[in-house]
C-alpha cells in the first residue's frame, strides 16, 4: 500500500497534505509513504523530518506518485498532475467540486477515485474528519489577527498615566465554525464583540463567548436552520429588515468580520457599499467569504485595498496563513478518514463503498462521476 503526498502546486496553497505524526500512523497501518520534496517546507516541516517518521523523500511529483494506491492532496490536482497517477488510485482532498463539472470528469477520466473532504457529513464520528471546521476554526482567528494588524488603533481598552484608549468595536457576521472563533479571539484582545447570524442555535453560542448577538428574531428567524445544522437562504423581506438594523449597527464599528456562507451556494452579500461608507475612517473590514463572491460589496479576492476611509480585506486561503497550525489538522482530518479504509488485520487497502461517509464524499468512482449531487443527469 503506497501513499504519495505530492507538493502543492498551487502557488497560493502552502498547507501540506500530511506531517511527521501522520506518516507514523500511516506507517503504522503498513503503508509506504512517499512525500514529494520540499512538500512540507510552507508549513515548517523539513523533508529530514518526514524521513525520521518513515517516508521516502521523492525527487518530483511523478516519483512520489509512481505506483501509489492512495494519494493525499490539499488540492484538487491539475489534468498535468493527474498524468502521473496510477489508474484507480485514490485521492483525498479539497476537491471544490461545486460548479467545476468539468474537473470532475476529468478526474473521471484519468480513472482517480476521489473524495472531496468538504463534503464529510457533520456527524459525531466524522467530527474528527471534518476539515471544513478544522480550517475554518484557523481562519476565524486569523482573520481578527489579519483585522487587528491593519487596525490603527489598540484592541483593549487601555488605562495610562497619558489617558484612557477605549476598546475596539468588533461585529462578526455569521456566527458558524469561523464566526465563533473571531468572537473568541476578539474578545482575548480586549474588543467589545457583537454578532449576527440567522440561525437561532447560534444566539446562544454568541453569548456564551461573552458577545451581544444581534439580529431581527421574528418567526421566519425561528425556522432558519436545516436538519443539517446550516442556515437556510432568508427572504428578501427578512433580508431587508435585518439589513436596516445592521446598517444602524455597522456605523458604530471600528471592525467587521464577515464569514457567511450557504453550502453549494453564492455566499450572501450582507454589507453594501453605503454601509461601507457610513463607517468611520480607518474601520477595518475582513471579508472571510471572499472566495465564494463575498459578503461584503467592494471586496476583491486577493486584496486588501480602502474603499473610501475604510480598508477591505480579502485575502485568499487564509486558513494557509498559518500553514503550520492548519497544515496538522488537515493531515489529521485526512488520517482518520483514511484509517476507515484500511483492513488493519491484513494491512491493505479495504474501502466500505457502503459506508455513509464514503458515498457521502465520493465524487468520482472507476471512470465516472458518481455523487448523486455531482452525476451527470440522464435526461
Ligand atoms: P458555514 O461556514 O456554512 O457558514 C458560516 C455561518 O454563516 C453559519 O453560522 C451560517 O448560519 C451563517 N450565515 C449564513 N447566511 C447568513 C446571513 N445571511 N446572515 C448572517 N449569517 C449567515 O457554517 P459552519 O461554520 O460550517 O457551521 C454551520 C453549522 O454547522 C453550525 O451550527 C455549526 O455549529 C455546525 N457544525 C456541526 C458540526 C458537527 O456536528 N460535527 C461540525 C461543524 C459545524
Amino acid at each position: 500500500m503506497k501513499i504519495a503526498v505530492p507538493a502543492e502546486v498551487d502557488l497560493g496553497e502552502p498547507r501540506v497534505a500530511a506531517t511527521p505524526d501522520t506518516v507514523k500512523r500511516l506507517v503504522a497501518l503498513g503503508a509506504s509513504v512517499a512525500v514529494e520534496t520540499g512538500a512540507g517546507l510552507k508549513s515548517g516541516i523539513l523533508d529530514a523530518d518526514f524521513e525520521a517518521a518513515g517516508a521516502t523523500i521523492a525527487p518530483t511529483a511523478a516519483d512520489a506518485l509512481y505506483g501509489a494506491e492512495v494519494v493525499l492532496k490539499v488540492r484538487r490536482p491539475t489534468e498535468a498532475e493527474l498524468s502521473s497517477y496510477k489508474p484507480g488510485a485514490l485521492l483525498l482532498a479539497i476537491v471544490d467540486p461545486y460548479g467545476n463539472d468539468e474537473a470532475l470528469a476529468t478526474l473521471a477520466r484519468y480513472n482517480v477515485n476521489a473524495f472531496a473532504m468538504e463534503l464529510m457529513p457533520r456527524i459525531t464520528r466524522a467530527q474528527v474528519m471534518d476539515v471544513l471546521s478544522s480550517q475554518a476554526n484557523l481562519a476565524g482567528y486569523r482573520a481578527v489577527i489579519d483585522a487587528a494588524a491593519e487596525f490603527n488603533r489598540a484592541l483593549p481598552q487601555m488605562m495610562t498615566a497619558a489617558g484612557t484608549v477605549p476598546a475596539a468595536r468588533v461585529f462578526v457576521m455569521g456566527a458558524g465554525v469561523a464566526g465563533l472563533q473571531a468572537i473568541a479571539t476578539a474578545r482575548r484582545l480586549g474588543a467589545i464583540v457583537t454578532a449576527t447570524d440567522v440561525r437561532p442555535a447560534a444566539k446562544e453560542q454568541v453569548a456564551s463567548l461573552g458577545a451581544k448577538f444581534v439580529a431581527v428574531e421574528d418567526e421566519e428567524f425561528k425556522q432558519a436552520e436545516t436538519a443539517a445544522g446550516y442556515a437556510k437562504p432568508m427572504s428578501a423581506e427578512y433580508q431587508a429588515k435585518q439589513a436596516a438594523l445592521v446598517a444602524e449597527h455597522i456605523k458604530k464599528q471600528d471592525i467587521v468580520i464577515t464569514t457567511a456562507l450557504i453550502p453549494g451556494r453564492p455566499a450572501p452579500r450582507l454589507i453594501t457599499a453605503q454601509m461601507v461608507a457610513s463607517m468611520r475612517p480607518g474601520s477595518i473590514i475582513v471579508d472571510l467569504a471572499v472566495e465564494r463572491g463575498g459578503n461584503v460589496e467592494g471586496s476583491v479576492p486577493g486584496e486588501v485595498a480602502w474603499v473610501g476611509n475604510v480598508k477591505i480585506v480579502g485575502h485568499l486561503n487564509v486558513p494557509g496563513r498559518i500553514a503550520a497550525s492548519s497544515s496538522p489538522l488537515y493531515a489529521k482530518n485526512l488520517f482518520n478518514f483514511f484509517e476507515t479504509m484500511v483492513d488493519k488485520a491484513t494491512k491493505s487497502l479495504a474501502v466500505k463503498w457502503d459506508d455513509e461517509l464514503v458515498k457521502a464524499t465520493l465524487l468520482t468512482r472507476d471512470g465516472a462521476v458518481v455523487h448523486p449531487n455531482f452525476a451527470p443527469k440522464n435526461l
